[in-house]
């Protein structure tokens, strides 16, 4: 089975923020551990002082240098951000694809930016699946697992539909009847998600690429279509998600 962790970026109330992110990771079952294992020693590497499985990682927290993160420095921060993102293309990057949703608020209104994105992870993750599937022949399921204090209602709501009406999202065979909720506090894989989100936040929304360029070509992609990076614009954008839409419809 593959597993999509999902978390989010952005604030949906703050007209200051334009854009909403919704990012993933899917990981293949039996790296999982793997991916946890590297996580930790990327954080036992920067943190020798602390217990690294107890340290979260949270992107918005570590660039800002909040609560916990308050008498670490600076570079030791960026680092840390940079080599545990670093972790989708280390030993287990086989086992690994990032997705990205980047959706301008204000041009899916009046529906949900949060609906809108989560509609299309569930479609692009499920290219990945059914690609995955023809390559192999191996019918392997998905599953959806969310940060449950992000957007917890809408999330809760979507996840209901999504069981009583999953057609809703085009033909979603691949996937597992329900998302998961879990504690992100608990989970890796959910903050590996999260730090993929903020990469992204700080792109389309600081115009700061410092994060995310390294690990761009971790986004799903097939012969030069990147399907796992999604932005939604009206403006002219040459990031890997337009691009790719321009050169390939
Ligand atoms: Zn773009």
């Amino acid at each position: 089975m593959h597993i999509l962790y999902v978390d989010m970026s952005g604030n949906i109330g703050n007209p200051g923020e334009r854009h909403i992110i919704m990012a993933g990771v899917a990981v293949y079952e039996t790296a999982i551990f793997h991916v946890i294992e590297e996580l930790n020693r990327v954080v036992a590497r920067n943190l020798p002082d602390h217990d690294a499985p107890e340290v979260e990682l949270h992107g918005n927290a570590i660039h800002a240098g909040r609560r916990f993160w308050r008498s670490i420095p600076r570079d030791r921060r960026k680092s840390l951000l940079q080599q545990s993102l670093a972790v989708l293309k280390g030993p287990s990057r086989r086992s690994l694809r990032a997705f990205g949703m980047v959706v301008d608020k204000a041009l899916v209104s009046p529906e949900d930016p949060v609906e809108h994105a989560f509609e299309h992870i569930c479609s692009r993750f499920n290219i990945f699946l059914k690609r995955r599937y023809q390559a192999t022949g191996e019918k392997q399921r998905g599953l959806l697992v969310f940060d449950e204090d992000k957007y917890e209602s809408t999330l809760q709501t979507l996840a209901r539909d999504f069981r009583t009406d999953g057609t809703r999202w085009g033909n979603l065979r691949n996937l597992a009847e329900v998302p998961l909720f879990v504690d992100s506090r608990a989970t890796r894989l959910i903050q590996l998600a999260d730090l993929i989100a903020y990469a992204l936040f700080r792109r389309y929304e600081r115009n700061d690429l410092s994060l995310i360029t390294p690990v761009i070509e971790c986004f799903d992609q097939q012969g030069g279509v990147v399907h796992g990076l999604y932005h939604k614009t009206d403006a002219p954008c040459d990031c890997a998600a337009c691009a790719s839409r321009k050169y390939f419809g």
